[in-house]
């Protein structure tokens, strides 16, 4: 008798600076859900941003290990598979669900919106250009972004943390202008790729989730199980940054590192073992941590 494949979790840094205590804390809530329900757990290094670097994204990894998060097989690295993005754009292309959209970031924010449009969503401004108005936009020499034509205001997650979650799914970008797919089609493409049924990750990503899981319903994936954890905050109630102070692994050092983790956890521990053994996802703090560099 074959035994079901496990589903997997996994954690997936972007390489643009070394990770901070909040980072890593994060990184090892993803790793506790993960083994807690017997996932494998799987390292992809989010480069496909020409200003993110190699050795940023190796000393994110050996960073990631120090502290004991271990992942199964090799790490992904998304600028390795760029063609299975443009495979999928084209797909939807095919499928008449992407428009070309010329608006620059301006462009967007001054534009005139609905009375209910939700802050930041993408008013439409592209979405039903005349053949004659998208080749006047073409003039303007400003290459394209293409975005999805989405064809519901909003939809709904379960998140472990926050239960059901209902957030906007606008017209969201599919491919930036400077040709680099966008995040929100990566993250749904790599997910399904790698057979990922749980995502756990900063509570900043929550409002991202809904448009990732409608995506991922119609290429005709599966949708993961989702957790956003407490992100953690500076002094000032504001996101955790290098700015803030002794953050990192290198300042830090691996053994404070981790007691400070866990301890904010509620669980103080001495391996990732041990953590695993007190880790209670009812028990988890709900509350973001407030962390002040000694
Ligand atoms: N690469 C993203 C980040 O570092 C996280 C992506 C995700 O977990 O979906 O913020």
């Amino acid at each position: 008798m074959t035994r079901p494949t496990p589903g997997a979790g996994r954690f997936a840094p972007s390489p643009s600076a070394d990770l901070h205590i909040g980072n890593l804390r994060t990184a090892v809530l993803t790793w506790l859900f993960a083994r807690s329900t017997g996932r494998n757990f799987l390292m992809r290094v989010e480069d496909l941003d020409d200003r993110t670097h190699d050795n940023v994204a190796q000393r994110q990894l050996d960073d990631l290990a120090a502290i004991g998060v271990t992942w199964d097989g090799e790490p992904q690295w998304q600028s390795r598979q760029r063609e299975r993005y443009d495979t999928v754009i084209a797909e939807l292309v095919e499928r008449d669900l992407v428009y070309e959209c010329y608006c620059s970031r301006k462009d967007i924010l001054s534009a005139p919106r609905a009375p209910h449009a939700p802050e930041g969503a993408y008013p439409g401004t592209c979405r039903d250009l005349s053949t004659a108005e998208r080749a006047a936009k073409r003039e303007t020499g400003r290459p394209p972004a293409l975005r999805l034509r989405a064809d519901t205001g909003e939809y709904t997650v379960t998140d472990v943390i926050h239960g059901s979650y209902t957030g906007v799914v606008d017209d969201f970008v599919l491919r930036r202008g400077d040709g680099v797919p966008a995040y929100n089609l990566a993250v749904v493409v790599d997910d399904a790729r790698s057979g990922i049924d749980q995502v756990v990750r900063g509570h900043d990503l929550l409002a991202s989730a809904p448009r990732q899981a409608y995506l991922a319903g119609l290429l005709g994936y599966p949708q993961p199980v989702y957790g956003h954890v407490p992100l953690v905050l500076n002094a000032e109630g504001k996101r955790l940054a290098k700015r803030d102070g002794a953050v990192t692994l290198a300042e830090l050092g691996v053994t404070r590192t981790f007691a400070l983790i866990t301890e904010s956890l509620g669980w103080p521990s001495s391996d990732m073992a041990e953590l695993l053994g007190r880790f209670d996802p009812a028990r988890l703090p709900r509350e973001p941590w407030v962390y002040q560099p000694v």
